[in-house]
């Protein structure tokens, strides 16, 4: 560690997330010093990164690009490593702050690592708490790990919170943009492809989540989430779609006052909060200039285009398993539809139908978790065989 900087790990490092996290540690190499980067299979834009954040150590998930990785990187004395345990060794090698940007429930193994050293753990990866939420806070506890939300609406939500006097809370409600078929037709939706669902009209995003985005399962997961994370139940936790993405969310106090967090569709702005927390740094981007945007409107959504909001809220009330099954269902039938094997609909009508069929009991460890998760993801193979004979 060198003295008076901030050590950083960034899980995911060539995503989405993890991009924009490495534009912000990049503009200040005074104040942060790169532990390790890790990615999947991107090499060129894992070495790349590498290279120029002299990081400690490079990981790449997927085994078969390990010799491309090491050769990459020849000669720059960056270690290189290569596997899934050696994501969660790069994960466990003691960064004063992680950013858990993998995407899926794979994240979970690395963020639990991230979360056993003890450090400030920052969780844009949002199926592990969907899945694991109760294991994660538990470890977070006994470890004495900070977690920071950088989703935007529970960084919203985290900014606006008085967790001195949680009662006072009347209600959370978590703004959402509706995604890109907001206005579309429930036939037009059917024959939605992979390249119209990913096209989202006000953030730039990873596949998966843009998916999500587009079914609205995004923001049944961040309900999920922002349960997991917030003293508040279930049930006064509300959606509301916001189109303009401006008000990232609000927090409604008895009291009548509600408090919103705004700001532009960036995610530098919440990862910022994150990174400075409980200090505040500056980012590039220019202030938001509310007369431009003119006018903000909110709407409520509709369930019957959106049907993954209802399954999302009955797993969590339901509890147990069942988020972990909702979780895994999704992330298997988002993959069918990218690879275009199941229609746009067919993707909260697969997950409803797992839902229906699995129901095991609720799981106590990890390791139960892990359990539910794989089984949840043979069930929801199955029922898309049944669905594409
Ligand atoms: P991306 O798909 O853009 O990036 C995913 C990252 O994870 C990449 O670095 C990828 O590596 C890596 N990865 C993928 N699969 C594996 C694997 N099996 N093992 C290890 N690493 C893997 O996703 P996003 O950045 O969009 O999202 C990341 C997470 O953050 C998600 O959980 C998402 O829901 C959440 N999130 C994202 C937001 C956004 O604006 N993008 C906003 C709020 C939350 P490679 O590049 O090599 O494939
Ligand atoms: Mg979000």
């Amino acid at each position: 560690m060198t003295a008076g900087r901030k050590t950083v790990t960034i899980l995911g490092a060539t995503g989405s997330v993890g991009t924009s996290t490495l534009d912000l540690i990049e503009r200040q190499p005074e104040a942060f010093e790169i532990i390790a980067l890790t990615a999947n299979s991107d090499v060129a834009g894992l070495a790349s990164a590498a290279r120029r954040t002299r990081a400690r150590r490079a990981v790449i998930a997927d085994e078969q690009h390990l010799g491309a990785l090491r050769a990459a990187l020849a000669g720059s004395g960056i270690e290189v490593a290569g596997g899934a345990q050696a994501v969660c060794e790069a994960a466990a090698m003691g960064a004063d702050w992680t950013m858990a940007a993998i995407v899926g429930c794979t994240g979970l193994s690395p963020v639990m690592a991230a979360v056993e050293q003890g450090g400030t753990v920052v969780l844009a990866n949002k199926e592990p708490l969907v899945s694991a939420g109760e294991v994660i806070l538990a470890a977070a506890q006994r470890h004495g790990a900070t977690l920071l939300p950088a989703d935007s609406e529970h960084n919203a939500i985290f900014q606006c919170f008085d967790f001195d006097r949680p009662e006072r809370v009347r209600r959370i409600i978590l703004t959402g943009s509706g995604g890109p078929f907001r206005d579309w037709s429930r036939a037009a939706m059917q024959a939605a492809s992979p390249e119209q669902a990913v096209a989202h009209p006000n953030w730039s995003m990873g596949a998966k989540i843009s998916v999500d985005s587009a079914t609205m399962m995004n923001k049944g997961l961040e309900l999920i989430e922002a349960a997991r994370l917030f003293p508040v139940p279930a049930e006064r936790i509300e959606i509301v779609i916001h189109r303009q993405s401006i008000i990232h969310s609000i927090v409604d106090y008895v009291d009548g006052s509600m408090l919103a967090q705004l700001g532009i569709s960036d995610m530098r702005v919440p990862i910022a909060h994150t990174l400075a927390w409980p200090d505040r740094q500056a980012t590039p981007m220019p202030p938001l200039d509310l007369v431009a945007v003119g006018r903000l409107d909110f709407e409520a959504p509709d369930p019957d285009r959106f049907p993954a909001l209802h399954l999302a809220r009955a797993a969590l009330s339901d509890g147990g398993a069942r988020p972990a099954v909702l979780n895994a269902a999704n992330e298997v039938a988002v993959a069918a539809f990218l690879a275009r094997r199941i229609g746009f609909l067919d993707i909260a009508a697969i997950v409803a139908d797992v839902l229906d069929r699995f129901d095991p009991p609720p799981p106590a460890t990890l390791e139960e978790v892990f359990a539910v998760d794989s089984e949840a993801r043979r069930w929801t193979a199955q029922a898309m065989e049944v669905l594409t004979a």
